[in-house]
């Protein structure tokens, strides 16, 4: 049995996860904002405890613990580096967790954990290798080949937000101009939907959106569009154009046998998003006898989780 523990900035939690990936119970807590870096260790490593012993499994019986956290880890040597709104900085997470359990220890970051999980336990099961790409705030995007995270030379994995699609375009946070992140992320949608509504108040974008501007959410051009509303049809034209841009390039350097597409703007309708953003890929692929098959990741909620106890299976 694994421990995957999914550090978030709000919510802790921490899953008994078998060697198949299928997550046998789940402990969690929230964060309290005065925590150190070496009390949120201690907490997460009480808090895997807790979920282990109430899902039932001795604690001899668990192999590993796997940590997965939205920032800059060195897993070789078991420390965070840094996180966003968290107080890790050069944390020995390794050490300060085993001092509650003694278990091997291994952490990733995000899309490192999201592309474990969809390996071992999800839509890329039995694929190598596997690209899992993360439509959110950014773009974030992990790969697996031969049974291994690629990590690159720094260990911070892969930052597939900021492939340039627009060499002329809008400046993006690392400092780049026409980062993919900015025309690809669901906050790019967001800010490409609420751009169109601007220009046409007879769209069914604003009763979508309950007519607030402010309330368009990612979903917001699938619904609309499902009514068959122009507008909405063209903001997601344009969006999935802007995701084929860096998915071609992507498979044109890494041949992957499968892409998973995760984040909450993947579970749209597969004949908004999937479908047509599948053959925009396949038209720009170099290699036709060897296209790569484009699916929704399939862990959903406890990727998380899942994810991160798979990292044990990634050493
Ligand atoms: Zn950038």
């Amino acid at each position: 049995m694994y421990l995957g523990i999914d550090v978030g900035g709000t919510n802790l939690v921490a899953g008994l996860v078998d060697r198949e990936g299928t997550l046998k119970h789940k402990a969690s807590c929230p964060v309290d904002r005065s925590w150190t870096a070496e009390e949120l260790t201690l907490q997460l490593a009480r808090l895997s405890i807790r979920a282990a012993q109430e899902g039932g499994c001795p604690l001899e019986e668990v192999e590993a613990a796997g940590a997965g956290l939205p920032g800059l880890v060195d897993s070789g040597a078991g420390v965070v580096i840094k996180t966003p709104n968290m107080p890790f900085r050069d944390t020995p997470f390794r050490e300060l967790f085993q001092r509650e359990l003694n278990v091997p220890v291994y952490l990733g970051n995000d899309a490192d954990c999201a592309a474990a999980g969809e390996y071992w336990a999800g839509a890329a099961k039995g694929c190598d290798p596997v690209l899992v790409i993360t439509l959110g705030t950014g773009i974030g995007g992990g790969l697996v080949k031969g049974g291994k995270l690629y990590t690159g030379l720094g260990g911070a994995g892969l930052e597939v937000g900021h492939i340039v699609t627009h060499p002329e375009g809008e400046r993006c946070g690392c400092g780049n101009l026409g980062c993919w992140e900015r025309y690809g992320s669901a906050t790019a949608l967001i800010q490409q939907t609420k751009a169109a509504m601007e220009q046409h108040s007879d769209s069914a974008l604003w009763s979508a959106c309950g007519g607030v501007l402010e309330n368009v959410e990612g979903r917001t051009p699938f619904l609309a569009a499902q009514q068959g509303d122009p507008t909405a049809l063209q903001v997601l034209e344009q969006y999935r154009r802007e995701l084929s841009y860096g998915l071609v390039s992507l498979c044109n350097v890494l041949f992957p046998e499968v892409v998973c597409l995760g984040g909450g703007v993947s579970s749209a309708d597969e004949s908004l998003l999937l479908a047509p953003l599948r053959e925009l890929v396949h038209r720009g692929c170099f290699d036709k006898d060897h296209l790569p098959k484009v699916v929704r990741a399939s862990l959903g909620n406890d990727a998380g989780v899942v994810g991160a106890a798979m990292l044990c299976q990634m050493a």
